[in-house]
C-alpha cells in the first residue's frame, strides 16, 4: 500500500490553471482554488480523499466531476517511469477512468475566474447540506452504489424499497441517506458485504433495478 502525502501536495495557480499534487486533500483543493478566485472544483469541498484518488476515480458531486477540468495528468508506471498524459489520452466515465496501473502524481486543472465571496458562499451551503443530509459523524465509505441513471438516485431507490435504517449485525443503511451504509459500532466486513447483497437483491426484486457497486471490495 502506498499513501501519498505531504511530499506530493503541491498547489500552484498559473493563470487559470491549477497545478496540484496527488497527495493534496480534495477539500483543500476546493478551498484554495475558491480563495484564489477560481471555479471548477469548488463543489468538491465535502469530498473526502486526495486529488490522486479523485483524478483516478473521476470523483465528483453536485453535477461536477474531475473529468471536466483535468487537462493533463502526470503519472508514474510500475517501473518508475514518469510521463505526462494529455487529457485526450484519458477516457473518463462515471466514477471511473482508463488510467490503469499507474500512480497519479500531479494534475493540471483548467478553471474559470469567479469572485471568491460567491464561491465561499456556495461552499458554505454545500457543507451545511452534507452535514444535514449525510452521516458525517459515523464511519462509512461514502456512496455504496452508483446512481443508475434515470430520474431516481441509488439512495432514492433504496429508500423506496423500504430499507432506510435496515440493520444487519453492526452495519446499517443510514437513516439519514440510504446510499450510505454506516458502522454503528461493531460492524464486521462480513456484515457490510451481507448488507450490500441484501440491499441489491431487495431493490432488484421490488423495483426491478440492478444496482452496481460504486465502492471497491478488496480481499
Ligand atoms: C463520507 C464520504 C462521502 C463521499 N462523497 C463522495 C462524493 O460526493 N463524490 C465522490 O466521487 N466520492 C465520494 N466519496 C468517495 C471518495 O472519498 C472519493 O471518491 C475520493 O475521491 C477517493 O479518493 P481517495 O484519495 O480516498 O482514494 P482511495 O479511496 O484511496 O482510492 C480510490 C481508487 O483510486 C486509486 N488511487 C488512489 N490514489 C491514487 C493515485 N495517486 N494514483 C493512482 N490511483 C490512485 C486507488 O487505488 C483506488 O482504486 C465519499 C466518501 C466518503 C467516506
Amino acid at each position: 500500500m502506498i499513501r501519498l502525502g505531504k511530499g506530493l501536495d503541491r498547489f500552484e495557480m498559473k493563470g487559470a490553471t491549477a497545478i496540484v499534487g496527488a497527495g493534496l486533500p480534495t477539500p483543500l483543493l476546493a478551498r484554495r482554488t475558491a480563495e484564489a478566485g477560481f471555479a471548477g472544483v469548488e463543489r468538491f469541498i465535502g469530498v473526502p480523499g486526495t486529488v490522486g484518488g479523485g483524478v483516478y476515480m473521476n470523483a465528483g458531486c453536485h453535477g461536477a466531476e474531475f473529468a471536466e477540468v483535468v487537462t493533463e495528468v502526470t503519472v508514474m508506471d510500475a517501473k518508475g517511469k514518469i510521463k505526462p498524459l494529455p487529457r485526450k489520452q484519458i477516457s473518463y466515465k462515471y466514477r471511473a477512468s482508463n488510467l490503469g496501473t499507474v500512480i497519479v502524481l500531479e494534475a493540471k486543472l483548467a478553471l474559470i475566474e469567479e469572485p471568491p465571496a460567491k464561491l465561499k458562499e456556495l461552499q458554505g451551503k454545500l457543507l451545511r447540506w452534507r452535514k444535514a443530509g449525510t452521516p458525517f459523524d459515523q464511519p462509512c465509505c461514502g456512496s455504496v452504489f452508483k446512481n443508475p441513471g434515470g430520474p431516481r438516485t441509488a439512495g432514492t431507490l433504496i429508500d423506496e424499497a423500504g430499507l432506510k435504517g435496515f440493520t444487519l449485525g453492526g452495519a446499517q443503511v443510514s437513516p439519514l441517506h440510504a446510499n450510505y451504509f454506516v458502522n454503528t459500532g461493531s460492524a464486521t466486513a462480513s456484515d457490510v458485504l451481507k448488507l450490500i447483497e441484501h440491499v441489491r437483491k431487495t431493490v432488484a426484486k421490488k423495483l426491478g433495478v440492478e444496482l452496481e457497486l460504486e465502492v471497491k471490495v478488496i480481499g
